[in-house]
C-alpha cells in the first residue's frame, strides 16, 4: 500500500485529483472528502493535507509520496526525492517593489524590509549574492505589505502578474520557478517502490498525451510525401492502403495548438474524411 499526500483544498487539489483519476485512482464517492481515503485501482490511499505540511509528511514517512508545489519543497528544506514534474501549478516566486522605485539590481535590497511567506528561499538567494536585508515572514496578503508601510518590497508567488499590478507593484527579480511535482520518501520499501514506478509510468503517459490529438484522414496517394512532411507524428505517421485505388488512410498525433493550421494544409493537399480524436495516454 502506497500512501499519497495531496492538498486538501486549494489551487492544486483539483488537478491532483484529476491526474490521479486519469491514472485509474479515484477516492470512492462518499469517502472523497475524508482526511484519509482508500482509492480504487492501485493499492494506494490518499491523505489530504495543507500543502505546507506535505514535504514534511513525506520526509517523515507519514505519507510515502506527495503532490505539491516545488516551492513548498524548497521552502521546507525537507529531504525528499523529486520523482517527476507534473506540468501544472506553474508559478514563480519573485521580488516585487512599488512601481515608483528605481530598481537597479539586487543590491537595491540591502537593508530593505522584504515581506514574504518564503523566507528560506529568499534568504538563500540574497545570501548567495552577499546581500543583507530584513526578511519579514508573514503568512498571507504579502502583496499589501508595501502599501501599508510594513515593507519596502515583497517576495511572493507570481503567475499572471495581475495581483502585483493591482497593488501598484512591479516584478524585478524572478528568483524561483515552480510547478507541481511528485515527491517521494527517499527510503521506500521495495514493495512501495514498485507501486511508485507504476504510478510514475501512468502519470508520464497521461502527461505526454496532454495537448495532443489523434488524427485520421484519407488522402490521395500522390499527396503522401507532402503530407508526411507536414505530420511528423511520433516516428512517422501510420499509412494504410484504402480499398479504393490511389487513396491511403493516414493516422498521426498532432499537437492541439497546431491542429487547425495542419488540417487546413492537409485539406489543401486533398485530405478528406478527417477525424480528430481525443488522446488519453501516450506510452513510449
Ligand atoms: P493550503 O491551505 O493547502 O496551505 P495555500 O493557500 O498555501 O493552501 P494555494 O494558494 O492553494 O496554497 O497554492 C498552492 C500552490 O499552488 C502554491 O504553493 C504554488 O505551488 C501553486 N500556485 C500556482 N499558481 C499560483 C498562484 N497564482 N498563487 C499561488 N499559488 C500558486
Ligand atoms: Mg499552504
Amino acid at each position: 500500500m502506497l500512501r499519497i499526500a495531496i492538498q486538501a483544498k486549494g489551487r492544486l487539489n483539483e488537478k491532483s485529483m484529476s491526474l490521479l483519476s486519469d491514472a485509474g485512482i479515484s477516492a470512492s464517492g462518499s469517502n472523497s472528502r475524508k482526511l484519509l481515503a482508500r482509492a480504487e485501482g492501485l493499492p494506494v490511499d490518499l491523505l489530504f493535507l495543507r500543502d505546507d505540511d506535505i514535504p514534511q509528511a513525506v520526509a517523515m514517512g507519514v505519507a510515502d509520496v506527495g503532490i505539491v508545489g516545488l516551492n513548498e519543497v524548497a521552502e521546507s528544506g525537507e529531504k525528499v526525492d523529486v520523482a517527476m514534474n507534473l506540468g501544472f501549478g506553474a508559478c514563480r516566486i519573485s521580488i516585487a517593489v512599488p512601481k515608483s522605485v528605481d530598481y537597479d539590481g539586487v543590491k537595491w535590497c540591502v537593508n530593505k524590509r522584504i515581506a514574504t511567506s518564503y523566507p528560506n528561499i529568499l534568504g538563500k538567494f540574497l545570501e548567495e549574492r552577499g546581500v543583507k536585508a530584513e526578511i519579514h515572514r508573514i503568512a498571507g496578503s504579502v502583496e499589501i505589505a508595501p502599501a501599508v508601510g510594513m515593507a519596502d518590497a515583497i517576495f511572493d508567488i507570481v503567475s499572471s502578474g495581475g495581483t502585483l499590478i493591482q497593488n501598484g507593484l512591479k516584478e524585478v527579480e524572478q528568483v524561483f520557478a515552480s510547478q507541481a511535482v511528485l515527491i517521494a520518501n527517499s527510503n521506500l520499501a521495495a514493495e512501495k517502490r514498485d507501486i511508485l514506478s507504476d504510478l510514475i509510468f501512468r502519470f508520464k503517459s497521461i502527461i505526454s498525451s496532454r495537448g495532443m490529438k489523434y488524427v485520421l484522414l484519407n488522402l490521395p496517394e500522390s499527396a503522401l510525401d507532402d503530407a508526411v512532411a507536414l505530420l511528423p507524428g511520433m516516428k512517422s505517421p501510420t499509412v494504410l492502403p484504402l480499398a479504393e485505388k490511389g487513396w491511403v488512410s493516414m493516422h498521426a498525433v498532432i499537437a492541439e495548438n497546431e491542429l487547425w493550421n495542419k488540417i487546413k494544409a492537409l485539406k489543401k493537399l486533398g485530405a478528406e474524411d478527417i477525424l480528430v480524436l481525443q488522446l488519453d495516454n501516450l506510452i513510449n
